[in-house]
């Protein structure tokens, strides 16, 4: 199947008919538990926490998107996060970039922190500031790329020689970016990180997340915890993701072509300030993401020139929802320093540029005609 493309693995993957039954879908094994024939003798499952049929479909599928060897499936982004930050050691070093997940960063301070987790974020792109954060007790470099919610874009590969120089691990959350866009392995990461809540299930009916790596010694480890913490899936979640990646190709193509239309829409509002989109030329992550991404994906992130107008703008949005999250087929717009960005201290926000102007989209798959019309009305109440 490896050798296959992606639009093929997105839909065979791990999805062979079912052996019982020939069901040509992986059904939905709603089971806790697997009869055996004597005590250890079965047929490869014991019981759902440790591994059940539907959960395996998607984790291998997970697996192959990512061109990786392993996959583990989670109940939320944030289980997959923890499983990854769990490697480390109290009196470790992180190396995180400064604009990471509200949920991660979070995670990185206020539960590992406190157990000894020493994270040092850094707040450039460029490799050698990453470069000069390492020590000899870092044992992992954190990057999202494109960030959340500048879509700010990181150099992966020139980054993991860096690391790897120093004994590094490289984890990179591609939540944004989905494997059909990006795929940090081939780039020299270790660990993918991937909440599936978002474009991979991309329906907004459900919470889930992943991780997937080549490294076997790392899977084991990631695994172990899998199941001893137990934050695993649901077999009807599994299954929902798994449906929905069989459409992630026309999915993020219909997400970029509307983002497409929308940034330039924007640029040319005299109600904008400034356009944050990796597909604009003048964006300063432009060349970098032609170089390491297929694609700029279906996030626009933008500026009102007037600080007083931005209640009336999201007041006036109609079809795009107010709303957290993203990737799902309806737009969504959201306000990153009152939402999703609240947790990070004002200071720290402001440096990263996160103002109260600014204005996050997540472009859905509703005709594009339609959605300038709903943001042209907003902009202008
Ligand atoms: C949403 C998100 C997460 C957390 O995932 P949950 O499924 O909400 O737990 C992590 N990273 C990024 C980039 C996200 O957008």
């Amino acid at each position: 199947m490896q050798n296959k493309k992606f639009a093929t693995r997105a839909i065979h993957a791990g999805q062979e008919a079912d052996p019982s039954t020939g069901a040509t879908i992986v059904p939905i094994y709603a089971t806790s538990t697997f009869t055996q024939e004597t005590p250890g003798e079965h047929k490869g499952y014991e019981y759902s926490r440790t591994g059940n049929p539907t959960r395996s479909a998607l984790q291998e599928c997970l697996a192959s998107l990512e061109g990786a060897r392993y996959g583990l499936a989670f109940s939320s982004g944030s289980a997959a996060t923890d499983a990854v930050v769990n490697l480390l050691e109290p009196g470790e070093n992180l190396v995180s970039c400064s604009e990471v997940y509200g949920g991660t960063f979070r995670l990185f301070n206020s539960i590992y922190g406190r157990r000894g987790l020493q994270a040092t974020y850094v707040d450039d792109f460029r490799p050698k500031s990453f470069a000069n954060a390492l020590t000899p007790k870092t044992r992992m470099v954190w990057l999202e790329s494109p960030t959340n919610p500048l879509l700010n874009i990181f150099d992966i590969q020139s980054i993991a020689k860096l690391a790897h120089n120093n004994g590094t691990l490289v984890v990179v959350d591609n939540t944004f970016a989905t494997p059909y866009l990006q795929n940090p392995l081939a780039l020299g990461a270790d660990i993918v990180v991937h909440s599936t809540t978002k474009y991979l299930n991309g329906h907004s009916d459900l919470i889930g997340g992943a991780v997937v790596t080549s490294n076997q010694s790392l899977h084991e480890e990631m695994g172990f915890y899998q199941n001893a913490a137990g934050a695993v899936p649901s077999p009807f979640d599994s299954w929902l993701v798994l449906r929905g990646i069989k459409t992630l190709k026309v999915r993020m193509e219909a997400h970029q072509r509307g983002a497409d239309e929308i940034a330039s829409f924007l640029q040319d509002h005299a109600a904008v300030e400034k356009v944050y989109y990796p597909g604009l030329k003048q964006h300063p992550g432009h060349d970098l993401a032609l170089k390491q991404m297929n694609g700029w994906g279906g996030m626009v992130s933008f500026t009102l020139s007037d600080p007083a107008r931005v209640d009336s703008f999201f007041r006036k949005l109609n079809l795009f929802a107010v709303a957290e999250s993203l990737g799902g087929v309806e737009s969504l717009a959201c306000h990153p320093c009152t939402m999703t960005h609240a947790t990070i201290p004002e200071e720290k926000r402001k440096a990263l540029g996160i103002t109260s102007q600014l204005v996050r989209l997540s472009v859905g798959l509703e005709d594009p005609a339609d959605l300038i019309e709903d943001l042209q009305e907003a902009l202008e109440a």
